[in-house]
Order: structure tokens, then C-alpha cells, then sequence
């Protein structure tokens, strides 16, 4: 029986791997939603014939009826027609929109009963409490797509919790491990964009480059798998061959193994309980040779310590720290600050005052909002 897909962000890296995957599956496309990368948006509504598709804006909508004349796709814009998208009930939502933009829709398809294959971060870091609440309340299954949280997943399936000592997460540790601060002062976009193992989009090649990805994951896991920030180790792994473990009470550790290949993760969350080949590479241990393990350099990879700092203090403080880094990165990206600023700004933010609880979403995009007007106000913006 064919069950249906929604595919927000369906033009990323995530979302063209999934479109890869879905043949080998039984999920058929309800729905395509992408930002401004129209042509690609055209040709997947070629292949997979959704009932809907949503773009950007109005001159998007004009485009794309015009490049997939013939096709039945309704074509929609706008943040309003993907939270009504999301909220259609279908069997499955794929989430992998960029940054806080993911919220509101993982939420409105969370409240519809769908299950979640999760791939934006920003849902959990900045909802927190307050999504794992109406997970619960609606009894939503919520699979992660992060292959750290993946790993987790896959190691602690089916076993009792309550055993569980500790979560190991694993890091590359990007194009800069082992930089010192000196080095890293002048690097260019360029040199932060160029990732030696996974081949992502640009946000999250700079989060991966300053380690706030890691920090991000950390406050993922905390809320995915109920368990505090002291109790999240990181560990990096510059092979990225262990995709995480997690350390049992009688010291016994379980790790999940692969090749660095967002696909394999993609298909767990789209067909677990069970297992599908999707053509994958096979992981040879010979090839790899060796597994190295280091600790992290929280004095130069600022986004880091200011991330772990927020799991701990909790509340809103994640959504702050997300905001700020979201803008700084933005601000890197478009050549107006250094890459050293992200983790002094985003850092820096963590001195406002924010509240300990969540209540709702407006008060998450209003300490969001607080979090990029302060990394605005205290750049250094280079000339
Ligand atoms: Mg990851």
C-alpha cells in the first residue's frame, strides 16, 4: 500500500537524497516544498507528480507553472500554504527546511498526527520542551535524520533506558580541527565551506566548521532522548566512520558504524523498522585503517562552549543562541565579519536575560529575533 510523503525542503542536500531513497520505498510524494531553486523544484515535479508544490514567493509560483506545464502539482508560496501543507495528516513529513523557518511546520504536522523524519535542528534546539510536549500529546513518532541522533537511535532501540549511563556524540571536527585561534583569524568562506567528510549545505558547513553543529546536536539529543546536557559527551572523530555511541551503566559502550552518507540515515528514519539497500558504497574497515578519537578545543571553537552553556541554562536559551548564530552566519557568508566573530557573538549573546520556560511559539521568535539584533549591534562589520 502506498503510503504519502511531504517533503519540506525538498531542494537541499537532505531533501534530493531523500527524493534518491523514496524509489526504494513505498512512500509516494504529496507534497515538494523549496525556497528559491526553482529549476530543481521543476524537475522533481516531473518525476514525482505531488499533489502540491510551494516556492518562496509569487514570482516563483509564475515560473514554475510555467516550466511544468502539463502537470497536474498545485503550485502554492508562502510560510502560510507550507504550515497548511504540513498539516494535510500524511503518513510521513520529512522535515529538512533550513533554521528556525522549520519550526512552525514541524509543529503543524506534529499536531496532524503525522510522523516526523526530522532533519532541521533548529526544531528541537529552539522548541525544546515544548515540541517533545505535543509529540507526546499526539503520539507522533519522532525518527531522526541527524546521523549522530541516528546512531543513538539505532543503538538504544528496544533495550531499557533506564541502563543508559551516558550519549557520546561524535565530531568531525570540520576543516579546522586542531587549528589553533592564530590560524583561524583571516580564513576565508571559502576554506569554512570546504568540509573533508560530508558533503552538506552552506549554513551547515559553517556551523560545522565553528563546532556549533555539534553544540546544536548536543541540545537535539537532550530533548530527543531525554537526557541532561552533563550526561552528552563529545568526542572528535576525524574518520566520521562512528557516527555515534552511547555508554551503558555497566561500562559497556555501543556504537553505530557507516560510511559518512547522509542516505543511510534518510532511509532508516523513511522505512524502520526495517532496513532497505539503496545503493550505498559498502564500508570496507581495512580501507578505513584506523579510528582516532580527540577531545574538543572548547577555547577556540566558542560556538561550542556557548552552545553546551545554553542546553544547561535551558529555557530560551537555546533559541537565543540559535538566533545569534543564524545571523552571524549569515553575516560571515556575506563577507561582514570574521570567522572568529560567530563564536564571540554568539557567545556574547548568552549575557541577555531570556525566561527559563517555554510558553509558545511567538515567545521562541521573539527571543530569536533578540538573539540576531544582538549580533547586529555588536559586529565588528568589516569594510
Ligand atoms: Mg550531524
Amino acid at each position: 500500500m502506498k503510503k504519502y510523503l511531504t517533503l519540506l525542503g525538498s531542494t537541499g542536500s537532505i531533501g534530493t537524497q531523500t527524493l534518491d531513497i523514496i524509489e526504494h520505498t513505498d512512500y509516494k510524494v504529496y507534497a515538494l516544498c523549496a525556497g528559491r531553486n526553482v529549476d530543481l523544484l521543476a524537475e522533481q515535479i516531473k518525476v514525482h507528480n505531488p499533489e502540491v508544490a510551494i516556492v518562496a514567493d509569487e514570482d516563483g509560483v509564475e515560473r514554475l507553472e510555467s516550466l511544468t506545464k502539463g502537470c497536474s502539482t498545485k503550485i502554492l508560496c508562502g510560510r502560510e500554504a507550507i504550515i497548511e501543507t504540513a498539516s494535510k495528516g500524511v503518513e510521513l513529513v520529512l522535515s529538512a527546511i533550513v533554521g528556525i523557518a522549520g519550526l512552525e511546520p514541524t509543529l503543524a504536522a506534529i499536531e496532524a498526527g503525522s510522523d516526523i523524519a526530522l532533519a532541521n535542528k533548529e526544531t528541537l534546539v529552539t522548541g525544546g520542551e515544548l515540541v517533545m510536549e505535543r509529540v507526546a500529546k499526539n503520539n507522533t513518532k519522532l525518527l531522526p535524520v541527524d546521523s549522530e541522533h541516528s546512531a543513538i537511535f539505532q543503538c538504544i532501540d528496544g533495550k531499557d533506558k533506564n541502563g543508559l549511563k551516558k550519549i557520546i556524540l561524535t565530531a568531525s571536527g570540520g576543516p579546522f580541527f586542531n587549528r589553533t585561534k592564530e590560524q583561524l583569524k583571516n580564513v576565508s568562506v571559502e576554506n569554512a565551506l570546504a568540509h573533508p567528510n560530508w558533503s552538506m549545505g552552506r549554513k551547515i558547513s559553517i556551523d560545522s566548521a565553528t563546532m556549533m553543529n555539534k553544540g546544536l546536536e548536543v541540545i537535539e539529543a537532550m530533548h530527543l532522548f531525554g537526557m541532561p546536557a552533563d550526561k552528552i559527551d563529545i568526542v572528535i572523530h576525524p574518520q566520521s566512520i562512528i557516527h555515534s555511541l552511547v555508554e551503558w551503566k555497566d561500562g559497556s559502550h555501543i556504537a553505530q558504524m557507516g560510511l559518512p552518507d547522509m542516505k543511510i540515515p534518510i532511509q532508516y528514519a523513511l522505512t524502520y523498522p526495517e532496513r532497505v539497500y539503496c545503493g550505498e558504497e559498502e564500508l570496507s574497515l581495512p580501507k578505513v585503517g584506523n579510528l582516532t578519537f580527540f577531545d574538543p578545543d572548547y577555547e577556540t571553537f566558542k560556538c561550542l562552549s556557548a552552545a553546551i552553556k545554553a542546553a544547561k541554562m535551558g529555557g530560551l536559551y537555546p533559541a537565543l543562541v540559535n538566533g545569534a548564530n543564524e545571523q552571524a552566519v549569515d553575516m560571515f557568508l556575506n563577507g561582514k565579519i570574521g570567522f572568529l566573530d560567530i563564536g564571540e557573538l554568539v557567545y556574547g549573546a548568552l549575557s541577555l536575560d531570556v525566561p527559563k520556560k517555554i510558553t509558545s511559539v511567538e515567545q521562541i521568535r521573539e527571543v530569536d529575533t533578540l538573539g540576531r539584533k544582538y549580533v547586529t549591534e555588536n559586529a565588528n562589520i568589516k569594510n
